[in-house]
């Protein structure tokens, strides 16, 4: 394998997150927190029903259960064992070294203005440092669409950003400030242990481009001309969009979203978005399955029942369970259907 960013090394990096360490850390640690689903990142892509679990590979199995009151799967097992967000044989340790330079210039320089600081008050907050920022979002941008198929972009913006790494030494802000970018702070305090109650993870919308990394939330459109409002849970508004996307700008904008508004985006999130997805997919499921059986769709009022069987009446549940759960659950319904 020839490396993703120089194109000319072997890809000889094991263990290389696409989505930066430091950041993302105190999110999925999951000695900070003893509730339940904390620590664990969503795959947000549309496509897959069942969310996916992602562990730091200290966490022992036997904690993983206890984590999340129901034994695991073996692939889950197996993911435990995986470091969340890396990649093995992608990246040469050259190009590994480049990213390191970037982080460690925008976690020693830029994150204390969002982390150590008192936000009270503050709506946005404005960085001059367009170079050292913008190279940062970047290349978690453009390391996850290369790392992962959920975040697609396409092949000449894919190519410009490789490009604007690579040079990143002699680069000027000019030259790299033409991608429309807006970035969301989610202002967490309460200590270490509430960061385990952001998120990990990247959408497959595409216009924007979006990812969640802890308490940075990335929107990145690829064209200037594509630019539209996007709502995510409240994120920006309509109203306020247009001013929070930096583009050609002499500083970024930083859309400073506090610690209630975060709390409330986050569950709005989870409870809007994925209960739904999931209830629909289910839905969809038992329908095809009682054709199967019966020859016809099921009446509303038992696809109802179904529901309720499922969920004890608190959609949220739905989110918990694996697909093992699930068949048990659907076939003593349909069995109590038939008796
Ligand atoms: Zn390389």
């Amino acid at each position: 394998m020839t490396c993703a960013l120089c194109k000319e090394r072997e890809a000889n990096k094991k263990n290389t997150h696409f989505l930066t360490d430091g950041i993302i850390r105190s999110c999925l640690n999951l000695e900070g927190s003893k509730e339940r689903e904390k620590g664990f990142y969503f795959d947000l892509s549309n496509d897959n029903a069942f969310i996916e679990f992602k562990f730091q590979r200290e966490t022992s199995v036997d904690k993983l259960i206890s984590s999340l009151g129901r034994d695991v799967t073996n692939e889950e097992i197996e993911k435990a064992k995986s470091i969340p967000f890396s990649v093995d044989n992608v990246f040469c340790s050259v190009c590994e070294s480049i990213f390191t330079k970037i982080e460690s210039k925008f976690i020693n320089e830029i994150l204390p203005v969002f982390r150590d600081t008192d936000l009270t008050g503050k709506d946005t907050i404005n960085l001059v440092d367009i170079k050292t920022v913008r190279l940062f979002f970047y290349i978690q941008i453009w390391r996850t669409s290369v790392c992962d198929d959920t975040l697609k972009i396409s092949e000449d913006v894919t190519e410009n950003l490789r490009q604007i790494i690579l040079k990143h030494t002699t680069i000027n802000a000019n030259e790299l400030s033409h991608y429309p970018l807006a970035i969301t702070y989610l202002q967490t305090t309460g200590g270490e242990a509430e960061y385990t109650t952001n998120y990990v993870g990247f959408t497959n919308d595409r216009n924007p481009n979006l990812i969640i990394m802890n308490d940075f939330v990335i929107q990145f459109y690829e064209y200037s001309d594509s630019v539209r409002f996007f709502d995510f849970f409240g994120l920006t508004t309509e109203q306020n969009y247009n001013g929070l996307i930096n583009y050609n700008d002499q500083q970024i904008i930083v859309n400073i979203f506090h610690n209630d508004r975060r709390k409330q985006l986050l569950k709005d999130f989870i409870t809007n978005d994925r209960v739904k997805q999931t209830i629909q997919y289910y839905t969809y499921c038992f329908g095809k399955l009682w054709f199967k059986l019966f020859g016809d769709y099921p009446p509303i009022q038992t696809t109802q029942e179904y529901l309720q069987a499922l969920t004890s009446g608190v959609e949220f549940n739905v989110l918990q369970y694996t697909k093992e759960n699930i068949m048990e659950v659907t076939v003593q319904f349909v069995q109590s259907k038939i008796n």
